[in-house]
């Protein structure tokens, strides 16, 4: 077990975000968040990756209490690919990849030949090379979340939290990112809006609703119309894509009939 969180329960002020959320990750597994606008994913998530801190509950990270580690070593152990990228100033594409590598440095280290033939890997690995020595903030939206995907593998970490990474995208870069983080055969707990996207690419899912886990499973068990309609309220058809052999969901709008529903 790579990650275990128990009763993890958040608030901001009044507004309880995360109730008692219990959830695992085995090694190599790729996870998924899932459930409507603010059910609490990103709030679960920036308590695991540490951008805020539970109320109460328990986090391990390989069996270590991620809540007294020092933020240097989770920062080593997980790599974070958030949902605003928002990068303050003008770096160049470089610059900020090799921010991935600072969890690794001492306070004013200079980069080393290894840092910098890892920026380039990374670079590399997301077709972007020739983009080392552009402004970040000059960058298509997909281009620049290539670069915080970059960051993510500069850091050479084997966990990756990512928080609806591909939102905004359009589809070929949503496929293109999570083929790619597929093939890293890396540890993944990722925030999923799109639900074929979910069942296309995670082995397991939880579903959150108002900050309770309400569901959990493979994309097969949880996706069923009567769940897909509890958790978002919208009807849908179910069945196996006959290509990919995943669950694949259909939205029904209001004006087609249940009977019309072949399922
Ligand atoms: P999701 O990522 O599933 O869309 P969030 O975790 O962002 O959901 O939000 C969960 C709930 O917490 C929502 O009701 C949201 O309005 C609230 N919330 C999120 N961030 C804050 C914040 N900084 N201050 C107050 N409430 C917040
Ligand atoms: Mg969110």
């Amino acid at each position: 077990m790579r990650l275990q969180v128990e009763n993890l329960t958040f608030s901001y002020g009044e507004c309880e975000a995360a109730d008692n959320v219990c959830l695992h990750v085995e090694a190599g597994e790729f996870i998924g968040l899932i459930g409507p606008n603010g059910s609490g994913k990103s709030t679960v998530l920036n308590n695991i990756y540490r951008a805020l801190t539970p109320d109460r509950g328990t986090i391990t990270l390989d069996g270590e209490n991620l809540l007294k580690m020092s933020h240097k070593r989770s920062a080593l152990k997980l790599a974070v690919v958030g949902q605003e990228n928002d990068v303050p100033f003008n770096f160049l594409v470089e610059e900020i990849v090799a921010m991935g590598r600072s969890p690794h440095k001492r306070l004013f280290d200079i980069d080393n030949a290894y840092d910098k033939y890892i920026v380039k890997h990374a670079l590399a690995h997301l077709g972007m090379e020739d983009m080392a020595k552009r402004n970040y903030l000059n960058l298509s939206g997909g281009e620049k979340q290539r670069v915080i995907i970059a960051r993510a593998i500069a850091q050479e970490s084997d966990f990756f939290i990512l928080d609806e990474p591909t939102n905004h995208l359009d589809i070929s870069y949503q496929m293109q990112v999570f083929d790619f983080i597929k093939r890293l055969k890396v540890t993944v707990l990722s925030a999923i809006h799109d639900l074929n996207m979910a069942a296309l690419y995670c082995d397991r899912l939880y579903v959150l609703k108002a900050g309770r886990i309400v569901l959990r499973g493979t994309p097969e068990e949880v996706f069923t119309p009567e769940n897909i309609y509890g958790v978002y309220g919208v009807r849908s058809s179910v069945g196996k894509h006959p290509i990919t052999g995943k669950t694949a969901i259909t939205f029904l709008p209001a004006e087609i009939k249940e009977d019309s529903n072949d399922r």
